[in-house]
């Protein structure tokens, strides 16, 4: 199939505003008797939902938790990143729009980029409009911090609790629509197929988490902003409900899934302590700004009190290798290196399997220089979380921090419009590929969800109704009745499976498979001998799946046993898109292909595209189509951070 973006041409710094010009409208009185459907409550659904709603649209919104305000999004912490200059340090949209290109190692659509960029200044205006608390200097001025990649400070922030203060004034547009009806919330719901009719989107099918009830809702079009798909690998920094079940169901019924093999591994994560444990908890990146981060340079010293390890026996590897961004470099390059020292037999903690997984990341020099009052204001909510999970004191001995998979590339594909391969299929937030290229620069995902949500859905959404004749009765159509039949037939057959094993224990084993062969360093050989397991895995959970209680009530492993399900078959994609990209690119790193100083080696010659996978049958191999990406504005180099 070929693949049309739809991204304008012309001037860039224009292509938005031309391209909004060109939007059809649809006029006000009108608007209300389109049904749109948006899947999800988070920085991007919530969003979209609350504008569409304000813009008079007729809104339906789900989430599976209990309230739109516990979207995974409440998680985030450092901040979000906007091209206001505020600091006048030499930022600028085309800045921003730069370094995400550059950052997402030359694997993103300009356009998009661009307008995300160009976007991030009017989400900053919208939510201090609804109040969001944002850090302010004594001047009364918005503060901002820096964040990996970059060289100029553009991180808003609301202490280390951004993602919920984001939240907040998302969830209370949303409220204000759902108490003028023109939202209706449906908590508790989750998503388990798309209703696709003569090949365009037209509703979902529901399951009601606490009666099981299973519903059709259709509508004229269908917005996914249902996050990202990280707990593919089990342990990981995400919320335990996030899944790939929206987008990988959306996927078998004809949407394309773009890059799943660009998946994101955040530095600054307190280290796993065992084999039981079930989260990891993120540090967030703004540490970086002040913590240095160390390991002792003599392997004698790796169980010593780290306070007792002279200067001149630290190594500040990230200070030393790149100078220029120092304990700023992008993610990618942060947890690789701190995997080296941990493979060079240099990392501290106590070991697991064998490994000390543990770097020291140390904020001594930062409470000498600024005492210790204003690292407290700038950090404090983190250090207390750091402290209740490890038991240990940040002010007074260095933290220890690890690797782990956060954040995922990788999604659904869209046009420039946001549309997937599915006509009236829309996709924001996480589960869309769009924006962030191979490697996602921190605080930007906030901003492309916001941007999403708040400016280009509303837009191209839209223009997409403005071509259709509204509220066509769908209920009784018998795609609808299919669809409703084969959600229920799915459900009978894992609950009537009667093995032995619990959803989580599939998910688990899962999970260890792809961390280490498709996790931070990934070759041929490990990717080949993991899409041998993961089938032979996938088969065993079918014969010996255990799932207690009925399909007709609240049933936790009913739902986990769904999205595991779904996450066996996103698995083998993953590894395949892995195998497929013979080149390492931000968070893709295959061992083969380096450069001699161990940094990522692009082929750019080969593989400057999206991988856009095309479903064709449970038992057929994935198709590959591609998206070639030109670089008009910034011109692909090796990525330095020297
Ligand atoms: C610990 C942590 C810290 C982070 N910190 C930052 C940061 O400081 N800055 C930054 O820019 N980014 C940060 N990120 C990334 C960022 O938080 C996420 O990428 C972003 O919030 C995703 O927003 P979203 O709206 O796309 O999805 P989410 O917030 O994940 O929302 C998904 C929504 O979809 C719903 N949903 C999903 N599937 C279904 C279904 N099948 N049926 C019904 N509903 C469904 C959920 O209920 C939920 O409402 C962080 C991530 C983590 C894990």
């Amino acid at each position: 199939m070929q693949l049309d973006a739809r991204a304008p041409t012309g001037p860039i710094e224009q292509r938005w505003s031309e391209a909004r010009f060109k939007s059809k409208l649809v006029n006000p009185a009108n608007r209300r008797k389109y049904k749109v459907i948006v899947v999800g409550s988070g920085l991007a659904g919530g969003a979209a939902a609350a504008t569409l709603g304000e813009l008079g649209y007729n809104v339906s919104c789900f989430c599976y938790q209990d309230s739109p305000r516990r979207a995974h999004s409440i998680a985030a912490q450092g901040g979000i990143n906007a091209a206001k200059n505020y600091q006048n340090d030499g930022d600028s949209v085309y800045r921003l729009f730069y370094d995400t290109v550059k950052g997402g190692d030359f694997r993103s659509r300009e356009s998009n980029v661009y307008r995300l960029a160009e976007l991030s200044v009017n989400i900053i205006d919208q939510c201090v409009a609804q109040g969001v608390p944002f850090a302010r200097e004594y001047s009364g001025l918005l503060g901002n911090r820096s964040f990996g990649g970059a060289q100029v400070a553009r991180t808003f922030y609301a202490r280390g609790q951004t993602g919920q203060q984001l939240l907040l004034g998302a969830y209370q547009s949303l409220s204000k629509q759902i108490e003028a009806r023109t939202v209706k919330m449906h908590p508790r719901t989750e998503m388990l197929d798309l209703i696709v009719i003569d090949g365009v989107a037209r509703g979902i099918v529901t399951r009601d988490l606490v009666t099981g009830k299973i519903v059709a809702h259709t509508a004229d079009v269908v917005v996914l902003c249902s996050g990202g798909y990280g707990n593919l690998f089990y342990l990981s920094t995400n919320a335990k409900g996030c899944n790939t079940t929206a987008t990988w169901r959306s996927h078998r019924r004809g949407a394309f899934f773009a890059n799943p093999c660009f998946t994101q591994i955040h530095p600054t994560c307190i280290p796993q302590s065992g084999d039981y444990q079930s989260k990891l908890t993120l540090m967030s990146e703004s540490l970086r700004n002040d913590g240095r981060v160390w390991v002792p340079k003599n392997v004698a010293d790796l169980d010593k009190d780290p306070k007792s390890i002279p200067e001149s026996d630290r190594d500040y590897y990230l200070e030393r290798l790149y100078p220029s961004f120092g304990n700023l470099v992008p993610r990618d390059i942060a947890s690789r290196r701190a995997k080296d020292m941990c493979d060079q037999g240099k990392g501290v903690g106590p070991e697991v399997a064998g490994v000390r997984r543990g770097v020291y990341l140390d904020f001594g020099d930062a409470v000498k220089r600024l005492g210790r009052d204003t690292v407290a204001e700038r950090y404090d909510n983190l250090f207390q979380m750091y402290e209740r999970i490890t038991g240990e004191n940040p002010y007074e001995v260095p933290m220890r921090m690890y690797p782990a998979i956060h954040y995922t590339m990788g999604g659904l594909w869209v046009d420039y419009n946001l549309m997937s391969t599915i006509t009236g299929l829309f996709v924001g937030g996480e589960a869309n590929f769009s924006d962030h290229g191979a490697n996602r620069l921190g605080a930007s995902a906030l901003m492309q969800g916001l941007a999403d949500g708040y400016f280009v859905l509303p837009v191209t959404v839209a223009n997409y109704l403005a071509g259709l004749k509204p509220g066509e009765a769908l209920d009784s159509h018998p795609e609808v009745k299919r669809t409703v039949a084969e959600v229920e037939e799915r459900i009978k057959m894992l609950l009537s499976i009667g093995g032995k094993r619990t959803p989580d224990s599939f998910h688990r084993e899962l999970g260890a498979l792809m961390w280490d062969y498709c996790g931070m360093a990934r070759t041929a050989d490990g990717l080949k001998f993991a899409l041998g397991k993961i089938p032979e895995l996938r088969d065993e959970f079918y014969k010996d799946l255990s799932i207690v209680g009925s399909g007709e009530e609240l049933n936790q492993m009913l739902e986990k046993a769904g999205r595991v399900a779904d996450f066996f078959e996103l698995a083998e994609l993953t590894c395949r898109d892995a195998l497929d990209r013979e080149e390492s690119a931000g968070g893709h790193f295959r061992e083969e292909h380096q450069t001699e100083e161990g940094e990522a080696k692009r082929n750019d010659e080969a593989f400057s595209y999206v991988a856009a996978w095309e479903f064709t049958g449970a038992t057929n191999a994935p198709k590959l189509n591609k998206e070639p990406l030109d670089f008009e504005y910034v011109h692909p180099s090796q990525r330095s951070y020297k």
